[in-house]
């Protein structure tokens, strides 16, 4: 397999136009749209709006959907971009890398019309309502139950670690419509509002701020046809789609070489003094963020010409999730370097390398944890011996 690394004119006239944009609407101290601050959340639905009025959020969306069926190598420019910068579409990444491929996939007519352009403006944040306190890594064992009543579905249990829940207007909720039937069976997707009486979001404090986790109780939820997304009993296939575009959809890469190169200008003199042992590490990461980069490529290259390999998608992901692991570490011995600071003031670069440090911690669990790819991945390659 060959690959050409020479980025098309579109995609680097997309970059010059995102960096603009960046430079124009991210107020200089910007680290993420997740911190305590609400101005930051507020910074991220201004920046999706923005990004919105000028196509950028349906690049790559057939034109059906009003999008611009632009590559998927441009798509990966704007992932690239958007990490590297912090994230400015906060939640809103999600939308593009699964919410919106699974509506137009599985929705129905009514569900695409009212959902894909209200994504495409940027104004809809969504949340996904998979995980329960039983059910994570054997995620189709999930009990959160929708029985049968005249005209639909009452909808109670409960889930865990729902990101974003406390920021979502709209849940991506599995629950089980026929309990009589085998686990991956009798497993239907519901899409609701967040608002819809029964429904109950309550944030659980934690490390990675305050709106990357969160319980969603339901009581007595009551669902129609029309909230149904695909066929009844049918969601597992929805899953195993909507998970696959997921995992290969976050450019962490981008923002672990950002650190790294940020490091030496950060510590300034201080920097040609640290331990050779730690400048070594330092170079070693640089290292792992271009192979982590070139997995990305492979995916993408197999992506664009239709094709998607399991296998690839989750050596990418554990590639990359310990990626930002080591980096962590990196970054966190290097500021361990540094002379104490004022702690009440720390620099933009200090904040950033926290807040990645922190979130590092939970992203070999986070979308499905690093044994389960790795147990994917061995069974891809089983197949692919065959
Ligand atoms: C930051 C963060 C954000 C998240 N956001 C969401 C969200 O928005 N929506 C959502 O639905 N979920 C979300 N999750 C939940 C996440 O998907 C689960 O935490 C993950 O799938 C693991 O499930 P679990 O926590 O139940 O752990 P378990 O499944 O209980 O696993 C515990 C440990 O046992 C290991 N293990 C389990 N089974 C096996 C096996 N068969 N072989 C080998 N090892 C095994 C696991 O790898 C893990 O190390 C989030 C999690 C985090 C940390």
């Amino acid at each position: 397999m060959t690959l050409d690394f020479r980025e098309s004119p579109e995609a680097e006239s997309l970059r010059d136009q995102l960096r603009t944009m960046i430079a124009d609407l991210l107020p200089e101290e910007f680290v993420g749209g997740f911190t305590d601050d609400p101005a930051d959340m507020e910074t991220t639905k201004a920046f999706c709006r923005e990004l919105g009025s000028r196509g950028l959020i349906s690049l790559t969306w057939p034109s059906e959907y009003g999008g611009q069926e632009r590559s998927t190598w441009e798509q990966m420019a704007l992932r690239e971009e958007m990490w590297a910068n912090y994230e400015p579409r906060g939640a809103q990444y999600m939308n593009v890398n699964w919410v919106a491929p699974a509506l137009m996939r599985f929705g129905s007519q009514e569900q695409k019309d009212r959902h894909l352009p209200a994504i495409a403006a940027g104004e809809e944040i969504w949340c996904q309502g998979f995980s329960e306190p039983e059910a994570g890594s054997d995620l189709a064992s999930l009990r959160t139950a929708a029985k049968s009543t005249a005209g639909g579905w009452e909808i109670s249990g409960q889930k865990v670690w729902t990101s974003y829940a406390t920021v979502a207007q709209w849940i991506f909720l599995l629950a089980r419509t026929d309990p009589a039937a085998e686990k991956h069976r009798g497993i239907t997707v519901f899409i609701l509002p967040l608002d819809r009486a029964g429904i109950e979001v309550r944030p659980i404090r934690s490390m990675v701020g305050p709106h990357h986790l969160n319980e969603v109780f339901l009581d007595g939820v009551w669902a129609g046809p029309e909230d149904v997304m695909g066929e009844v009993n049918d969601g597992w296939r929805v899953v195993r789609e909507t998970l696959a575009f997921e995992r290969v959809g976050i450019a962490r890469y981008a923002r672990c070489e950002r650190l790294l190169l940020e490091a030496p200008t950060a510590l300034g003199d201080r920097w040609s003094a640290l331990p050779l042992t730690l400048t070594a590490r330092w170079a070693m990461a640089l290292v792992h963020t271009r192979l982590a980069r070139t997995l990305a490529y492979r995916v993408i290259d197999t992506q664009s010409s239709g094709r998607v390999d399991p296998g690839d998608v989750a050596a990418y992901r554990i590639v990359v999730t310990q990626l930002e692991q080591e980096v962590g570490e990196v970054l966190m011995d290097t500021l361990g370097e540094l002379s104490p600071g004022d702690p009440d003031e720390p620099s933009k670069f200090v904040r950033a390398a926290e807040d990645h440090w922190r979130y590092a911690q939970a992203s070999t669990v986070a979308s499905g944890s690093i044994e389960m790819q790795r147990i994917l991945m061995t069974r891809s390659m089983e197949l692919g011996r065959r």
